[in-house]
């Protein structure tokens, strides 16, 4: 007798925010292929459409929130899934008062609800823990060791999103890497709001971090996302002695004038920053430093702003993610007075001018200088070319004979075309 072929209902998942979002994504995927559904490439074949976003910038938001709209003139006998901390704040909000939409922050529970005839039946619970499953790629394991934030920064929604700070044990995040990599993974990335508050028994960050280097000599490791004033020299030291941790550190300063700084309520000074900065490179001359700054704060002036200026030339950041203050309601920062937005228009434009001079200048120093590089993939422009990142997780073109994805090639730099730098492989 031949098999009976059973048709799957299909989803599809789109995602707008950030690694946690994507993470999220990948565990909504992994709940509902272990239930039979079937994951399509196509919205338009889709039955389950999941819109998994972030509300942490307004920005983000909006482009979820349009998409979500424009989905409610295409339902087609479709149902849709809204989820992600863009969930989280939508959960009093009564905004769909369609059946076939639903807003769920309970990923473990969406096959019971996909079983329900009438979404609105169906009562919202907080965000779970779910250390337990993992996203999976093909060349990086991003992995939470913690979740929530305790901090309280006056213009940051995420505290209210994500909750209390919770680490997760060190056992779980030992078990979950070796039960999740595999042999296209060359990458760890140790994930949390604020990696350098992980505590859970005897264990800080520090001493996470040594683990996992010791425990996975053959991977990189990398983590996300430091706060100032809470990061320790200590691990720059790890840096220095384990090749596997990468010398590259993000440590968003957000602003250059002591003044915001204590209005965003970030708990350091411009001082404190660099003295930090001072310290992480007197113990690894060569660390890579990337940051976040916002421009267009409330209250920020001229002189504010050229603090920002002088910081960003002063620190020589290897790279920076920039962008306009926008107001989350709930925060303390919704209620202080605006900036003007074209004057935040024109800053913004300044300073991503100052840093990518800044990034120009210290690539070109690469030329010459042989790195380590891992092929994750070949690259858009031609075939022959291919694509990786080196150990301060510089993005490097590489050209040569014989080259496979997850390779680790050694690559001199030849050149610097506009800010990427282009290599040859020698061996
Ligand atoms: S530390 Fe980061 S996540 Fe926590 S409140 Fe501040 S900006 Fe938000």
């Amino acid at each position: 007798m031949g098999r009976l072929s059973v048709k799957r209902e299909t989803f599809k998942i789109v995602t707008y925010g950030c690694e946690m979002n994507d993470y999220d994504s990948e565990i909504i995927s992994s709940i509902l292929k272990n239930e039979g559904y079937e994951e399509v490439f196509d919205i338009e074949d889709a039955k389950i459409v999941v819109v998994n976003g972030c509300s942490v910038r307004d920005h983000a938001q909006k482009r979820a929130l349009g998409f979500i709209q424009s989905l409610k003139g295409k339902k087609d006998g479709k149902r849709f899934i809204i989820a992600g901390c863009l969930a989280k704040s939508l959960e009093n909000e009564n905004i769909f008062s369609d059946e076939s939409f639903i807003v769920s922050t309970e990923y473990k529970k969406l096959p019971e609800l996909l079983k329900l005839k009438n979404f609105k039946e169906f009562k919202i619970n907080s965000l779970g823990n779910y250390s337990d499953i993992l996203r999976k790629t093909d060349f990086t394991l991003y992995l939470p060791i913690m979740k929530g934030c305790n901090n309280f920064c006056s213009y940051c929604i995420v505290p209210y999103l994500r909750g209390e700070e919770v680490s997760f044990s060190v056992d779980d995040v030992i078990e979950n890497i070796k039960k999740n990599i595999n042999d296209k993974t060359g990458e760890i990335m140790l994930l949390g709001q604020n990696v350098n508050s992980y505590f859970y028994d005897s264990y800080d960050f520090v001493r996470l971090l040594e683990k996992v280097a010791k425990e996975f000599k053959d991977m990189r490791i990398r983590f996300l996302t430091s706060h100032p004033k809470d990061f320790s020299p200590d691990i720059v030291k790890l840096m220095a002695d384990y090749e596997n941790i990468c010398p590259h550190l993000h440590l968003p300063v957000q602003t250059g004038s002591d003044k915001l700084l204590r209005l965003l309520h970030r708990d350091y000074t411009v001082k404190d920053f660099l003295e930090k900065i001072d310290k992480a490179r007197k113990i690894l001359k060569d660390i890579s430093i990337t940051t976040d700054i916002m421009v267009g704060l409330p209250y920020e002036n001229e002189k504010d702003f050229e603090d920002t200026l002088k910081l960003v030339l002063d620190i020589e950041f290897d790279d920076a993610f920039m962008y306009k203050f926008s107001k989350r309601k709930n925060t303390l920062a919704y209620f202080m007075e605006d900036c003007d937005k074209k004057v935040s228009s024109s800053r913004l434009k300044k300073l991503i001018d100052l840093q990518r001079s800044v990034k120009e200048k210290k690539l070109k120093e690469l030329v010459g200088r042989e790195v380590e590089v891992i092929v994750e993939k070949v690259s858009k422009k031609s075939k022959k070319e291919y694509y990786g990142r080196d150990r301060h997780n510089r993005s490097v073109v590489v050209n040569g004979d014989d080259i496979k994805i997850n390779d680790k090639v050694i690559v001199q730099i030849v050149q610097i075309k506009g800010i990427t730098p282009y290599g040859i492989k020698k061996r």
